[in-house]
């Protein structure tokens, strides 16, 4: 049925969606978060205003496209979707400007890789819903300003530190999101077995959700690849057994770390003598790109203490030298 499709397209997004919650009251943990958005949008719909600006940060994979996308839906508004690399100049950003409905959502996915340019045009479009643009061609050209809808920009970033002072203070209301708990995962976890007509003992969602990263995404990821493997080992159901031969398969251990956040730690230890060691020194060794080791292994180590930056550089704790030593033998 539907589920085929969606899992026919190999782009992660595409199955993302089949498994994203479609309104915030549906959404799992980050309690505080969805508390002060309540109050945001309960508050522009009684007095009939637009929503003031978001900014949302935090690791990729908790949830920042999820809650852009839920709120318009809560508001029953138009939504539309970008991202700061697909923005190279103001023109890419004026049909977005002028299309954007009354109240409606305009989300910009990787905000801190907006060009200058593009940022600086924002900011009368954030603050006065107004936009210069730029009629005719050569002499003829003449600048008209204009007046658009008001709507609600909603920024995305995984480095708040990246963004400029300038642009972080447009955003009314700023929202980081942290690494969810276990319990929370493991409700994830539950959830989407269902929608993905699966079943799955408790035990083993627990299980499976100690070694997710404390990411929703990644939960997705393995819950997905262990209905494959007890469809195909099994008879479909998801027993602690299985789900732990599944997780072995995959070369994902205790603490929820794959191979690449394996082989980052032990290319310190290795090569750099347990640092300190610069990232991009790093990322040279491991032939791997300091972007997405910044983004997507190295938030998880800090925050389980595997790792600790330090003004030198990255350093691995004892609990990282025993763990890979550990997996080693
Ligand atoms: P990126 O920055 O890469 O866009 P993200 O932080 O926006 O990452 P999402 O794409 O929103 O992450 O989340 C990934 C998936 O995790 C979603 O499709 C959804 O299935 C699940 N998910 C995220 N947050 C929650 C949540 N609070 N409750 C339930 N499921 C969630």
């Amino acid at each position: 049925g539907r589920e085929t499709v969606l899992r026919g397209d190999d782009s992660p997004n595409e199955e993302d969606r089949s498994l994203r919650p479609q309104s915030i009251s549906e959404m799992v943990g980050q309690l505080e978060v969805r508390e002060r958005l309540k109050v945001v949008v309960d508050a522009a719909v009684k007095r009939d205003e637009p929503l003031g600006h978001i900014l949302f940060d935090g690791p990729p994979g908790l949830g920042k496209t999820t809650f852009a996308t839920c709120i318009p839906k809560d508001l029953g508004v138009n939504f539309q979707l970008t991202s700061g690399p697909a923005l190279q100049a103001p023109k890419d950003l004026v049909p977005y400007l002028t299309n954007a409905d009354e109240r409606s959502i305009l989300f910009i996915d990787e905000i801190h890789r907006l060009p200058k340019a593009v940022e600086e045009y924002l900011y009368t479009a954030m603050e006065d819903f107004r936009i210069d643009i730029v009629l005719g061609e050569g002499t003829n050209a003449r600048t008209i300003n204009l007046q658009i809808k008001p709507f609600t920009l909603i920024g995305a970033t995984t480095r708040s530190g990246m963004l400029t002072a300038p642009l972080r203070d447009r955003f009314p209301l700023r929202e980081h999101l942290d690494f969810y708990t276990n319990e929370e995962l493991a409700e994830i976890i539950r959830r989407n077995a269902a929608k993905l007509d699966v079943t799955i003992e408790d035990d083993a969602s627990l299980e499976i959700s100690q070694r997710s990263r404390g990411t929703p995404r990644v939960a997705n990821n393995r819950l997905r690849w262990i209905r494959d493997y007890v469809t195909s080992k099994a008879d479909g159901h998801i027993t602690l057994d299985l789900a732990h031969d599944a997780m072995k398969m995959q070369e994902i251990d205790k603490l929820g770390l794959d191979n690449q956040d394996r082989k980052y730690l032990s290319t310190i230890i290795r090569v750099f003598g347990g640092g300190p060691a610069g990232l991009e020194a790093i990322a040279h060794t491991m032939n791997a790109a300091p972007e997405t080791l910044a983004d997507e292994v190295e938030p998880f180590l800090l925050r389980t203490e595997l790792l600790v930056r330090t003004p030198r550089g990255r350093v691995v704790t004892t609990k990282a030298l025993e763990h890979v030593q550990g997996f080693a033998r």
